[in-house]
């Protein structure tokens, strides 16, 4: 199985170079490697979990130097979405800088004015807003998957009819547009939330997957890995999370 979610140590919280990444691939039989840090962004907005902007060409020519022999590696990077942002990844990152794939991820979102964290979606409203922001990010074309698209259970703790209005106009949208959405091993190596109903993963959430199972969209596996050693961690988990909800799954995000 190929990966396409993979951090550095440029990103202030992931180890490893990607030529670490490279071998590691390697060691698992992957034919396709995506390397995807967090972007680093103009203004250097939350740079806390991120390269800074005078990183990028650093980070570019990581990939000149490294050794691929029998694998394919994909330059890109994982996104957030501010429409001011729009120009930077189309003209520059896709444009001038040749990036082979750019990921879209929602990690905050505007509430009231205010820019806050996923793990902070409370309320109905939260979650409108969160939908909204992934369907921009997604209308916009320029990504080729989403990641964790459920996303928002890091803060909206039960599955409610909130929680699965949120998820059918993500899903009503990623059908339409037809745009893979992530399956993130991630949130299967993270601590448990707790909720009334017991304890579940951050995500993958299930009862979004079921439901996504109702609409004709794809998915892709990914580990997230935040260190070499994790580049295949949890794939067989998450495909395993596909097949039990006959979702269909690529496993190559090259047009
Ligand atoms: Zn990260
Ligand atoms: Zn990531």
């Amino acid at each position: 199985m190929n990966n396409f979610h993979t951090h550095t140590w440029r990103c202030k919280h992931a180890s490893g170079t990607v030529q670490d990444y490279v071998e590691a691939a390697k060691k698992n039989d992957m034919k396709i490697l995506g390397m995807s840090d967090h972007t680093p962004l103009p203004d250097n907005r939350w740079s806390h979990v991120r390269m800074d902007f005078s990183e990028l060409d650093a980070y570019e020519e990581e990939f000149k130097k490294v050794e691929t022999d029998d694998i394919t590696i994909l330059k890109g990077l994982e996104c957030e979405w501010d429409p001011i942002y729009q120009g930077f990844y189309r003209d520059n990152l896709l444009g001038e800088r040749n990036f082979d794939f750019l990921i879209g991820a929602v990690h905050y979102i505007k509430i009231d004015n205010e820019w806050s964290y996923l793990g902070e979606i409370r309320t109905a409203k939260d979650l409108s807003q969160y939908a909204k922001i992934l369907i921009e990010t997604m209308r916009t074309g320029l990504f080729s998957f989403i990641a964790h698209p459920d996303g928002f259970g890091a803060g909206y703790l039960e599955w409610d009819s909130n929680a699965e209005a949120c998820a059918i106009d993500i899903l009503t949208a990623a059908e339409e547009l037809s745009i893979p959405l992530e399956i993130n091993g991630y949130g299967l190596r993270k601590p448990k939330i707790l909720n009334l109903k017991g304890s579940r993963n951050v995500y993958p959430l299930l009862d979004f997957w079921e439901l996504a199972s109702k609409f004709d969209i794809t998915a892709i596996c990914n580990s997230d890995a935040h260190r070499p050693e994790d580049v295949d961690a949890s794939l067989k988990e998450c495909r395993a999370i596909a097949d039990r909800f006959n979702i269909k799954v690529i496993d190559d995000i090259r047009k």
